[in-house]
């Protein structure tokens, strides 16, 4: 294991599984530990389908905020940033226009230390500590206000996190407060782990996470429809993520092999 200083604040609990490095085992990343990667296993044991549903929502993240970049937003607000990786989102937006203003916010200190380590030097990049389930502590957060301007265009990106949100934290209001904060010409960013097409592995999936430090709820198109509220959702609608404008031959392909929908995905506007 890494020299455990570096890797992580001393206060956190590397005993127990986390879905910041499950994912990150999932995409083949490796900043993540034994216990991780023996939860990770076990969920893809029952259902294997989730590393290239991973993936895909990592693809999808890229090619939101590059669409979007295109479009002219110049600012974005991403809530559950996960570990560094690759096409991280403000690579992806500064490719397009390096003045753009990234602001990343995670509750994770494993993945605010990784993160404040690769963006250290970085311009245009910052990083805050808050949690989803206080919407108003991200949104009036002094250096959430100071980066980002809410009297201009934001896309507010909340890409695979709402489903940590469990039915006690009012995941429609939490949503909806975000949707509320922007301003016109914004955008909502949303990708959420549906539990449609794979209905038994649900239960046990759902149970392993349930032993994790982040606890997971899948939920129906439905739910994930409802909250882009009364945004007018860009093409192709609410989508599986890798049906969401594939962009290459081989984005196509994948997105043709794999039609289930374990992520859906949208941008509503
Ligand atoms: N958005 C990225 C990473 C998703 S992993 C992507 O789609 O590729 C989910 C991230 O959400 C993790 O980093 C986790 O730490 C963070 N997260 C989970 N619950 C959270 C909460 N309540 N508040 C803030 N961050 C949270």
């Amino acid at each position: 294991m890494t020299d455990r200083d570096d890797w992580a604040p001393k206060s956190v609990d590397l005993r127990t599984p986390n879905a910041a490095r499950m994912y990150d085992y999932y995409l083949g990343g490796k900043d993540n530990l034994a216990p991780d990667r023996t939860a990770a296993e076990a969920v893809l044991e029952i259902a294997p389908q989730i590393r290239i549903a991973a993936q895909q929502n990592r693809a999808f993240l890229g090619r939101a905020v590059r669409h979007l970049a295109e479009a002219g937003i110049r600012q974005f607000l991403d809530v559950g940033t996960g570990l560094p990786t690759q096409n991280n989102v403000h690579e992806v937006a500064h490719r397009v226009a390096p003045e753009s203003q990234v602001v990343y916010v995670d509750n994770d200190p494993v993945v605010l230390a990784h993160g404040r380590a690769i963006l250290a030097g970085s311009k245009n990049v910052h990083i805050v500590q808050a949690d989803l389930r206080r919407p108003d502590e991200i949104l009036d957060d002094p250096e959430v206000r100071e980066r980002l301007d809410f009297d201009r265009p934001i896309a507010i990106l909340l890409v695979a996190i709402v489903h940590f949100l469990q039915e006690a934290d009012d995941p429609a209001a939490v949503v909806a407060r975000f949707r509320d904060a922007l301003p016109s010409g914004g955008y909502l960013v949303l990708s959420h782990v549906c539990g449609d097409a794979l209905p038994d592995a649900v239960a046990p999936v759902t149970e392993i996470y349930r032993r994790s430090s982040t606890p997971i709820i899948t939920r129906s198109t439905e739910r994930i429809r409802g909250f882009f509220g009364d945004l007018e959702l860009v093409e192709p609608g609410l989508a599986n993520v890798s049906a969401w404008r594939p962009d290459t031959v081989e984005a196509k392909r994948i997105s043709e092999k794999y039609p289930q929908s374990y992520f859906l995905a949208g941008v509503g506007r």
